[in-house]
């Protein structure tokens, strides 16, 4: 019997409505599975907690933290909260402070009526992309000068150490050949003189050691355009934090949008805790309505089951969220149905595991 800890960290607005749905769904799991079991703490971090307490987590936070399989995210923000302090305070804290330095995000169409592009199949829009997820041009690095003043200037580095850029290029060569698929490098040598040049040299150095597998490059600027006309290109792609924050949500955006995108934080050496979370934030817009689309965290669910070695469950989440949007029945005002995030839940239960 494999028992995890699961650490919960619900969040804001929507987030505890759809980590709510996540958590029925790894319930679920367990009641079926004699060979899996899951204990939940749950936190109550972010930002009502900021305003209530000064701070988006405790000052030993990540200690609490430390000794869990996985965390599972919902999201944080909060109006009246400035986006940095929630986004430093807590998703980065524990992204940098548990060296989650592997972003996964799938791009893959679940249903053909998902997608806006004319003519694209599931079979052309599947592919992984892996972000750089702790250093680039998110490391915080930079200066504010001669501020208020006619000389003013603002610098914003981008760090690519040779330890960080090597560790995701190799980690996407890894999967791509344990995957057997093509790997695409997205980068911009020709205006980011340094940091792009420096990518590019690695990926190459790196893909020596790594003959079988087939390789492409492209300027992100050519990417964003091949992410629309013709994703059919892609299986994994490798990039940078920056490049892959904005291109994954082209990803988002030709396979259904916020409600299912779905994002894995991954600490490949298992030193420290992995973390799952949905993509999207905490849309204040529709929280405590019952509308927010809890797809997306039940995918991070699949993704959470992948990395436990639990293949079968993380397949059989992603077949089921594919019956549920073939069923056309059940779902949330995003995607064009009338069912609240409870009710999308229970029919997902229902058909994970055949019973009412
Ligand atoms: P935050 O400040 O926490 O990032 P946000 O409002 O910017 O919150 P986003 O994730 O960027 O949230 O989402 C933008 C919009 O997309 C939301 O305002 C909401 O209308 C819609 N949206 C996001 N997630 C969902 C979801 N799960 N279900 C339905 N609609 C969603
Ligand atoms: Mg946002």
């Amino acid at each position: 019997m494999k028992k995890k800890k699961i650490a919960l960290i619900p969040g804001d607005g929507i987030g505890p409505e759809v980590i709510s749905e996540g958590v029925k769904v790894l319930k679920a799991i367990e009641q079926v599975d004699a060979n899996l079991s899951f204990e939940f703490t749950e936190y109550p971090w972010g930002c009502e907690y900021y305003l209530e307490h000064g701070k988006m987590m405790d000052e030993n936070g990540l200690d609490q933290l430390k000794d869990t399989d996985a965390i599972y995210l919902g999201a944080v923000g909060y109006p009246g909260v400035p986006d940095h302090i929630s986004l430093w305070d807590l998703l980065l804290k524990i992204r940098k402070g548990f060296d989650q330095y592997v972003n996964l995000r799938p791009v893959t169409l679940l249903n053909p009526s998902l997608t806006p592009l004319k003519n694209k199949t599931e079979k052309e829009i599947d592919f992984l992309v892996i972000r750089e997820n702790s250093e680039g041009e998110y490391a915080g690095a930079g200066d504010w000068l001669f501020k208020g003043k006619p000389e003013e200037v603002v610098l914003q580095t981008g760090v690519f150490s040779r330890k960080g850029t090597e560790r995701i290029i190799r980690y996407a060569f890894e999967e791509a050949r344990k995957q057997k698929k093509t790997l695409t490098s997205i980068s911009k040598a020709n205006a980011l003189n340094y940091s792009m040049v420096f990518w590019d040299e690695v990926f190459d150095e790196v893909g020596k050691e790594y003959p079988d597998v087939v390789t492409y490059s492209y300027l992100v600027d050519a990417a964003s355009m091949f992410f629309v006309q013709q994703p059919e290109r892609f299986e994994i792609v490798v990039t940078s934090n920056l490049f892959g924050d904005i291109l994954t949500d082209i990803g988002a955006a030709i396979t259904g949008g916020m409600g299912l995108a779905t994002g894995a934080n991954i600490n490949p050496e298992r030193e420290f805790p992995s973390m799952f979370e949905p993509v999207h934030g905490s849309a204040p817009d529709i929280s405590g309505k019952g509308l927010a689309n809890p797809i997306a965290a039940i995918w991070s669910v699949a993704q959470m089951m992948e990395f436990f070695g639990e293949e079968k469950w993380s397949e059989l989440i992603v077949t089921t969220i594919k019956e549920l949007l073939e069923e056309n029945e059940h779902l949330t005002p995003d995607l064009g149905g009338n069912a609240t995030t409870e009710e999308l839940g229970n029919q997902f239960i229902k058909l994970l595991t055949g019973q009412d």
